[in-house]
């Protein structure tokens, strides 16, 4: 698909980013179309309707993605059924999907949601709280943190987007760094349908395309 050939364009191998398709408001219907051409990941980003297309698609090999914001009273629920977890932005979260995770005997992939431009309807992290996340998530079992993710500001010229996303990029370099990570932060969750050939460009590792693959939302 696209992702693919930003990804090219970009100097990298295609294989180097995930295309996350974001299904959100889609039907499965919709959902087994692009399945059928090949497509494997797929980002939901409420847990209730996440579980419903679990159930329904249970037959299929998908790798499930929640991409919105997750509340704490979902986290259990989440954890037992879901791959990756975009958007983790606090320790109590954070701590109930691996309870969760370990509960249902398995491991999720969980990513650290980082709020640069502190925007006051946005979650996240902001950038001083992120090192006391990684260091909560480091010894967890059930959620194996993997990166981090930005949802930056709405912009009208994708390229107004770069700096957010090479932002993102030296911060997770630098968080690379630190004590103990290790090999743990490779993921960066970044670009959206109007911004995924720039955020490619800047390192994303994983982008999450909904309305270029499945057409505009209407709510
Ligand atoms: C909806 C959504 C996307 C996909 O947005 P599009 O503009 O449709 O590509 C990506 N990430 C998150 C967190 C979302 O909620």
């Amino acid at each position: 698909m696209t992702g693919g050939v930003s990804a090219l364009r970009a100097g990298r191998r295609a294989g180097d980013v995930r295309l996350v398709a974001v299904s959100k408001s889609f039907p499965v219907e919709a959902m087994l179309e692009a399945y059928d051409a090949g497509q494997r990941d797929f980002g939901e980003n409420r847990v209730q309707e996440a579980l419903q297309k679990i159930a329904r698609l249970s037959d299929k090999e998908i790798g499930w993605h929640l991409v919105g914001h997750l509340q704490s009273n979902k986290a259990k629920k989440a954890a037992a059924r879901i791959g990756w977890i975009h958007a983790i932005d606090d320790v109590e979260v954070l701590r109930r999907v691996d309870e969760g995770a370990v509960a249902a005997g398995r491991t999720v992939d969980v990513l650290i949601q980082v709020d640069l431009a502190l925007e006051p309807t946005k979650h996240g992290a902001p950038v001083e709280r992120v090192p006391a996340l990684i260091d909560a998530a480091l010894p967890l079992s059930g959620a194996r943190l993997v990166g981090v993710m930005l949802l930056p500001p709405l912009v009208n010229d994708p390229e107004d987007a770069r700096p957010w996303f090479r932002r993102l990029r030296e911060l997770r370099d630098d968080w690379a760094r630190l004590d103990g990570v290790g090999g743990r932060l490779v993921q960066l969750s970044m670009g959206m349908s109007q911004d995924f050939e720039v955020a490619v460009e800047e390192g994303a590792t994983m982008v999450r395309v909904g309305s270029a693959i499945f057409g505009e939302r209407s709510a």
